[in-house]
């Protein structure tokens, strides 16, 4: 009895796509050819940048499999284009595996990649940051350092080898840069105008409810520090006058998102518009690749709407996802 079935599923797909209006399709994912996780972004040459780890796992197992990270870029942030990976973990010769989190910075017409890889040498083996640079925002993408630029062993707050990964990078507008970190034990440490060396001591900060999935943006006079809370992880903010805190929290910014444990934001403002970027588990069995999941995550982007006093609304995911093309 197999075969009617598909025959009417297939016959139902089909009438879907023939009578739905290109506009009303769901857009959330953005991308169905490929898994695409923890999401960062930059804004360039008014262009968005968008990096996201690949999601390698077979539909059905456990655990993480990312082994390089991908860029798509767009100018709309409706229509994207895939540029393909710009660097495998083991493109750092020191590292042994696992492309995880990363954030992209420009400074000074270079653009530097922080992420965070597995490291199986030294004193203390676990999750390690490292730094990459290219002249071009799609790559190629070399070691900066030829090693890793934190490792396991600089910090022991917390005891899960995992600790001291999630980069996000914040230039103050006096150039002074800070790389905020962590998982568990949220942390930041000043960077060296270089950007490949730290510059001073590792500082905690003091925000609730921390897990991992740190990014810190700037908006008029406020900071903002977002995070991922709990697990099944929501997305959490504080807000601060300075880089240095005190940090207020102010509660919840996003809820859990759609079958998927982890979650990693990336925020930006483009073409005088604010942006949400997140990952979900939401990927429809008809895609490409199959069903997403937990270990199978696929990036989506919603509107990011901000109080009058500063503070963010709360971010209401949807499937249709953008659908007014920026423009200036
Ligand atoms: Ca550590």
């Amino acid at each position: 009895m197999k075969t009617p079935l598909k025959r009417l599923l297939s016959a139902s797909i089909l009438a879907t796509f023939i009578t739905t209006p290109l506009a009303a399709l769901a857009k959330n994912p953005i991308v169905d050819t490929v898994f695409t996780a923890d999401p960062a972004a930059i804004v360039h040459n008014d262009k968005v940048y968008l990096y996201t780890g690949h999601d390698e796992q077979e539909a059905g197992k456990v655990g993480f499999n990312l082994n390089e990270w991908l860029v798509f870029s767009s100018e709309d942030m409706v229509n994207w284009e895939a540029h393909g990976a710009i660097m495998r973990a083991t493109d750092f010769e020191w590292a042994l595996n696992s492309a995880w989190a990363s954030h992209m910075i420009e400074r000074d017409g270079k653009f530097y990649f922080y992420t965070s890889v597995y490291k199986d040498s030294g004193p203390k083996p676990g999750f390690a940051i490292g730094v990459a640079v290219s002249d071009s925002p799609t790559g190629p993408f070399v070691d900066a350092r030829g090693s890793a630029l934190l490792t396991n062993d600089m910090t022991t707050h917390s005891p899960n080898n995992w600790d001291d990964i999630d980069p996000a990078i914040f230039i103050e507008e006096n150039g002074d840069a800070y790389m905020f970190f962590g998982n568990t034990v949220p942390k930041y440490v000043k960077l060296k105008d270089n950007m490949i060396e730290l510059d001073g001591e590792i500082k905690v900060l003091d925000i609730p409810h921390f897990t991992e999935a740190l990014w810190v943006h700037k908006k008029g006079d406020n900071y903002y520090l977002t995070y991922a809370s709990g697990l099944p992880e929501t997305i959490h903010y504080a807000m601060s006058k300075s880089i240095h805190g005190p940090w207020i929290h102010q509660g919840l910014l996003n809820e859990v998102a759609g079958n998927s444990n982890t979650n990693h934001q990336a925020i930006i403002e483009f073409k005088g518009k604010d942006y949400f970027i997140y990952h979900t588990g939401a990927m429809q069995h008809n895609s490409p690749v199959g069903i997403g999941g937990e270990f199978r995550r696929s990036v989506a982007i919603d509107k990011l709407e901000y109080n009058e006093d500063g503070t963010m609304k709360p971010i209401v995911m949807t499937s249709r996802g953008i659908t007014e093309p920026a423009s200036e």
